[in-house]
């Protein structure tokens, strides 16, 4: 669908033509027309199906109609600074040829600044939870004008301890406002939310498994706790021109990764939580700039990031959860372009493994590289060595069983095991 088909004002599509957008993704298809006519929404979309253009540009298209008092009108709560700082960056690009103003706050930077910033007749503002409440408590924000609420990837935010921050925004709000609540994921406590604060709801769901599992190539190596690093590294070199985002679960692996590539001459940035915002910020925009082929980043600090085609994720150990794996890879296979995730599994993580492929009802293609463990096809075959034994030692001879070939899936070709453009 062409964005002219959705009834937007000539400033805004001129400005999306800027941005050479040529037709509207599946979400935007569906949300703006809802938001345009003041409905509240539930999406389950993910970072990358071009969600935040689709309740930015109706927000906008509807203030424009309005052109009346120079209050704060709409409010976009995220859950990370680098969201709401690229979300107002979206903001700001898509208003360019109109006179409406947004501005972003997030914690860590002096609070006077936001409240000189907050006077300057700001009609959309997109805030982190916690800075947000700061400013509701010492009554230094006024929210009495909004008419547009919008909670970006909510999962995130419950799951990071906000609900009490968003029921203050909500008794804060007027009860007329229009909201619209995002989601990656939609686990019951972001139902639950949704149930609570939707009024007349519409609902829609850009299958995220289904672009997850189609649209990225998902593969998987078991290996040793100790090996991981040499294969990152072994892999990282081997696909020189690409560029990777490789995830841990914690802040203190993210360390030892990030330490190890630079030690071994390889490009890279880092994402994790004791950096300054300033830091992170400037991580972002480098790995942006192509100015590193690695960026090593924790789950929090690297959700709802957008970075333009990226080839590969590697999830150097299992995620806590199946929400965050989704999060995870929606990083590459971005707007319709091919994408692969590789995981590194060790042994304690199997089980964990088994769960997302439980859970996204697809099996991930099992690959090796030459010169590094299988550690599936090892265990296995520890397993039935102890089990010969054991049948030895009691009924001598009875054993005898055709010899298994471990189940492992060769990949064709010699060394070259893996390659991300390998489109199996
Ligand atoms: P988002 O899901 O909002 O983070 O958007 C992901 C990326 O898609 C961003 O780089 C957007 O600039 C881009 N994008 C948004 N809408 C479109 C569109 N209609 N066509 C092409 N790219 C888009």
């Amino acid at each position: 669908m062409q964005f002219k088909e959705l009834g937007l004002n000539s400033k805004l599509l001129n400005a999306i033509s800027d941005c050479n957008y040529e037709n509207t993704t599946p979400i935007q298809k569906e949300i703006i027309p809802h938001i345009l006519k003041n409905r509240d929404v539930q999406a389950i979309a993910p970072t990358g199906s071009g969600k935040t253009a689709s309740f930015v540009l109706p927000i906008l298209n509807n203030l424009l109609k309005k052109n009346d008092n120079n209050k704060l009108k709409a409010l976009i709560i995220a859950p990370t600074k680098e969201l709401a700082v690229q979300i107002n960056q979206n903001i700001v690009n898509y208003a360019k040829y109109t006179n409406l103003k947004s501005h972003v706050i997030f914690g860590g930077t002096k609070i006077q600044t936001d409240i000189n910033n907050l006077e300057k007749d700001i009609d959309i503002l997109v805030s982190t939870t916690g800075r947000l409440s700061a400013h509701l408590k010492q009554k230094t924000i006024n929210l009495d004008y909004i008419e547009y609420l919008v909670l970006d990837e909510a999962d995130t935010l419950l799951e990071m301890g906000f609900i009490n921050e968003i029921n203050e925004v909500l008794e804060t709000i007027p009860k007329e406002a229009q909201i619209s609540l995002f989601s990656a994921t939609m686990p019951k406590s972001v139902k639950a939310l949704s149930d609570k604060i939707l009024k007349k709801k519409v609902c829609v769901n850009v299958d995220k498994v289904n672009k997850a599992t189609h649209k990225i190539n998902q593969k998987v190596y078991f290996i040793s706790k100790e090996e991981k690093i040499n294969l990152l590294s072994y892999l990282i070199g081997k696909n020189y021109k690409d560029r990777f985002i490789v995830f841990t679960r914690t802040k203190h692996t993210s360390k030892l990764v990030y330490d190890e590539l630079v030690k071994r001459g390889l490009k890279c940035l880092n994402l994790q939580g004791d950096m300054t915002q300033a830091a992170r910020l400037k991580s972002i925009a480098k790995f942006k700039e192509h100015k590193a082929q690695v960026l090593v980043a924790t789950d929090i600090t690297a959700r709802g990031i957008d970075i333009e085609a990226l080839e590969c994720v590697i999830n150097y150990d299992i995620p806590n959860s199946v929400d965050d794996y989704i999060h995870r890879i929606g990083r590459t296979g971005r707007a319709g372009r091919d994408g692969v995730a590789l995981s590194f599994v060790s042994p304690a993580e199997v089980h964990s493994f088994k769960v997302i492929e439980k859970t996204l009802q697809f099996k991930m293609t099992e690959v090796y590289e030459e010169g590094f463990s299988n550690r599936r096809e090892d265990d296995e075959k520890t397993v039935k060595i102890t089990v010969k034994k054991e049948k030895k030692q009691k009924t001598k001879g009875a054993y005898g069983a055709k010899k298994t070939e471990p189940k492992r899936k060769k990949l064709k070709g010699k060394r070259s095991g893996w390659n991300i453009h390998d489109n199996r």
